[in-house]
C-alpha cells in the first residue's frame, strides 16, 4: 500500500467514553450528534444557510464519501451532492456496483459558504469536530475525500490533490483507522475529461479496498476516571432538549436519509 502511514490521534467527545459496538447504538448516536449540528451557531455561516447539511446515507456504511461544501441545492434540500456533481457521482458508484443507500456521504463544512467561495481555516476547524464523530459513528472501512479540503483536512497536511489521487494509506481519524483514498472532487471532474477518465479509473480499485477490510485499529481510550463528587441531578432540562421539543423537531432519520 502505498504511503501507509498512522496519523496523530484526535481526540474526540465520542471518544473516551466506553466503546459502542451495535449499529443501532452508533445510529441513535449519530443522530444525536445530527441534533446537535442542526442548531450549530460554532461559525458565521449559520448567519447565511439555508439548512445545515449534515449528511446522508447508511450509518453504519463501510464506504464513506467526504466533499468540500453544501452548495446553493444542498443547501436548500438539506442533502449532500444533489447537484450535477451529485449525479455523477452516483453514476461512478453505479459503475462499481453500488448505491448511495450502501454508503454515507458527508462534507468537511455542513453550511454552504456564501457565494460558494472557499471554506475559511476557521469554519474548518469549528466544523472538523462533527466530522469526527461522524467517522467514529460510522465505522467506515474506506474513506475517500473528494476534492483538497477534505483530503488537506484528514491528511493534516497541505499536500494537493493531484499528487494524492489513487494512493490510499492508513490514517486515524478521531479514535479510528481508515483506509483513507483521496480522489478528485466530481465537481472538477465535469468540466475536464482527462480528470473524469482519471475519477473513474480511481474508483474502479475502491472494491479491492473495500475488500481488505478494516486496518488495525489502535487501542480504546480508557474511560475517564471517576468523578469523586457526583454531579448535581438536573431538574430541568437543557436549553437545547426543551427548543427541540418546542419546535417539535421531526424524526432526523428522515431528513438524515439514514437507513
Ligand atoms: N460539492 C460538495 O463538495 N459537496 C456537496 O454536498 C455538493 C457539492
Amino acid at each position: 500500500m502505498p504511503g501507509a502511514t498512522i496519523g496523530p490521534r484526535v481526540e474526540t467527545a465520542v471518544s473516551g467514553q466506553p466503546a459502542v459496538t451495535s449499529a443501532a447504538e452508533r445510529r441513535e448516536l449519530l443522530k444525536a450528534v445530527y441534533e446537535e449540528a442542526r442548531h450549530c451557531t460554532r461559525c458565521a455561516l449559520h448567519q447565511t444557510r439555508t439548512t445545515v447539511v449534515f449528511g446522508a446515507g447508511n450509518a453504519d456504511a463501510d464506504l464513506m464519501f467526504i466533499g468540500e461544501a453544501p452548495g446553493a441545492n444542498e443547501d436548500r434540500m438539506g442533502l449532500p451532492f444533489v447537484g450535477q456533481a451529485g449525479k455523477l457521482l452516483d453514476k461512478l458508484l453505479e459503475e462499481i456496483g453500488m448505491q448511495r443507500g450502501d454508503v454515507f456521504i458527508a462534507n468537511t463544512l455542513k453550511c454552504r459558504p456564501p457565494d460558494n467561495r472557499d471554506p475559511h481555516p476557521k469554519e474548518i476547524e469549528s466544523c472538523q469536530d462533527y466530522l469526527e464523530r461522524q467517522v467514529e459513528l460510522i465505522q467506515p472501512v474506506v474513506i475517500c475525500t473528494l476534492g483538497n479540503f477534505s483530503a488537506k483536512l484528514l491528511r493534516g497536511d497541505s499536500t494537493g490533490i493531484s499528487r494524492l489521487h489513487g494512493r490510499e494509506e492508513v490514517r486515524v481519524i478521531g479514535p479510528r483507522a481508515v483506509r483513507l483514498y483521496p480522489l478528485y472532487h466530481p465537481a472538477a471532474a465535469l468540466y475536464t475529461p482527462s480528470m473524469l477518465e482519471t475519477l473513474r479509473s480511481d474508483f474502479q480499485r475502491i472494491p479491492q479496498l473495500l475488500a481488505l477490510g478494516a486496518p488495525q485499529q489502535p487501542e480504546p481510550v480508557s474511560p475517564p476516571p471517576e468523578l469523586e463528587e457526583p454531579m448535581p441531578e438536573l431538574d430541568e432540562p437543557r436549553v437545547e432538549e426543551r427548543e427541540l421539543v418546542g419546535r417539535g423537531a421531526a424524526d432526523p432519520a428522515s431528513q438524515l436519509g439514514l437507513f
